[in-house]
């Protein structure tokens, strides 16, 4: 129904503020029709076909998460947790991604069927909607269509970058070093290139491919600069991993002399349609060049503090360099991120006052939506229709006194009332509309199961032992 006006009336609606980050404001109605915010008014509009009411919530722009794997939360889901370099199967959190992630990707991309791969991915997804993520900036293999297929299924705007690499690692040498393998780098570009032609829709599309080139340490520099002049032609993204272990960072100062950073400034990658990974080990002068190229950071700070490393958002934010939040390859839970975000910026900081409320929540949203094109991210007339509702009536979460303190401070995706993406509602009433989500989760908890027991065979996974069903 294109034509069908849809009044979203709730306690709170967060806005751009006019001094340019969000406030909380009372009386307001949004009017959707079709995929987008038509007009955003004061007090409560009567004439609607439809009218969605949250008298004790906050409206907000859906969260846009800037980097993400959706495989990796359900297939590492309980290995990652409490393992460090001495653990069985365990590794320093330097190699982790060389040592693990890597290595149980691929052997997810031999052993399961593309109907296995395509049930994970829907878990995956279902879990991002849950939590009132509305778009996502993910890094897949690019043999992965299910995922596309899964995110357009059930809604979920998807801005997809498949992997491309010059020398992926497939494990650690004797001395716990990645082993670096040549790869034809063009066959992985054509690979990503044939995603972008079969379900890139443009801007403004539900699904939109752009180039997700792995590391700094991973591809070479014909490769990023190809990379860096394609993404202008096809106007669209590009997303990268940056200096996101130690070995990363030397690796690429033997190669190069150069940090991460200024290797992708050399290669012509920055710039307002980049957004860069974690950046763990940027050096000061790298937070100079982000700022300046308009370059997005994507801050993960619970993927690494699972493994022991401190990376704080206040640093990032205090450089003026763009920075949103990621879920990465862990929990797809965007309120536990931004509040480990804001806590371990106060910790870090020693100041309470740093990264609160207000500024998490322009991060999660207007800042993630103006790096993936300013098509989301903001309430306000024009923009597509990507809004999410959370209750704040439940014992947790009352009395309010500061709707967004609250928000931040003491809500869960438990607390998701709706989630509505592109004028489509997805979520209401807590479950994700039009999917059997007990067999979603069945079918997916089996293909991983059946992924573990072949990991534990390729010697990938340490065995466990398994009480019988
Ligand atoms: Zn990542």
């Amino acid at each position: 129904m294109p034509d069908q006006l849809t009044a979203v009336v709730a306690r709170w609606t967060l806005l751009p503020s006019p001094s340019g980050g969000v406030e909380a404001a009372e009386d307001v109605t949004v009017l959707v029709r079709g995929n987008r915010v038509e007009d955003v008014v004061r007090g409560r509009v009567v004439e609607a076909d439809r009218r969605i009411e949250l008298p004790h919530g906050v409206v907000l722009p859906g969260f846009v998460n800037l980097h993400n794997h959706a495989l990796n939360g359900p297939v590492f889901r309980g290995i990652v947790d409490d393992v460090g370099a001495g653990t069985p199967g365990g590794v320093a959190a330097d190699a982790i991604v060389y040592g693990l992630l890597l290595p149980l990707g691929d052997l997810a991309s031999e052993v399961l069927t593309d109907d296995e791969l395509r049930a994970v991915y829907r878990l995956a997804v279902l879990e991002l909607l849950r939590s009132g993520t509305t778009s996502v900036l993910d890094m897949p293999r690019a043999q992965h269509h299910g995922f596309l297929d899964a995110a357009s299924e059930l809604g979920l705007r998807l801005f997809a970058a498949p992997y491309i690499f010059s020398t992926p690692s497939r494990g650690l040498d004797d001395r716990g070093r990645p082993r670096y393998d040549d790869i034809d780098e063009d066959a992985s570009l054509a690979a990503a290139l044939a995603v972008a032609d079969r379900y890139d829709e443009g801007p403004g599309g539900r699904t939109r491919v752009g180039f997700g080139p792995h590391a700094t340490d991973t591809c070479s520099p014909r490769l990023l600069r190809r990379i860096a002049a394609l993404a202008a032609e096809r106007d669209t993204f590009v997303t990268i991993h940056v200096a996101q272990s130690r070995n990363e960072v030397e690796r690429v100062r033997a190669r190069h002399g150069r940090t991460p950073v200024e290797y992708l400034h050399d290669t012509g990658l920055l710039g307002p349609r980049t957004v860069v990974a974690h950046g763990v080990y940027v050096e000061d002068g790298d937070l100079d060049l982000l700022r300046d190229s308009g370059t997005t950071l994507a801050h993960c700070p619970l993927t690494f503090a699972r493994s022991g490393v401190t990376v704080a958002f206040e640093r990032f934010h205090r450089a003026g360099v763009r920075t949103g939040i990621g879920t990465d390859a862990y929990r797809f839970d965007h309120f536990g991120e931004l509040r480990a975000a804001g806590l371990i910026a106060k910790l870090t900081s020693g100041d309470g006052a740093v990264a609160d409320a207000p500024t998490l929540l322009a991060a999660a949203t207007s800042t993630g939506g103006a790096a993936l094109g300013g098509h989301t991210g903001r309430i306000e007339p024009g923009r597509l229709a990507d809004l999410i509702g959370v209750d704040l009536s439940a014992p947790h979460l009352q009395p309010v006194r500061d709707p967004l303190r609250n928000l931040v401070w003491n809500a869960t995706p438990a607390d998701v009332a709706f989630v509505m993406a592109d004028g489509r509602m997805v979520v209401d009433g807590g479950t994700v509309a039009g999917c059997d989500e007990r067999r979603v989760v069945d079918e997916a908890a089996a293909a991983v199961d059946r992924l573990w027991h072949a990991a534990e065979a390729a010697g990938v996974l340490p065995p466990i032992e398994r009480t019988p069903a």
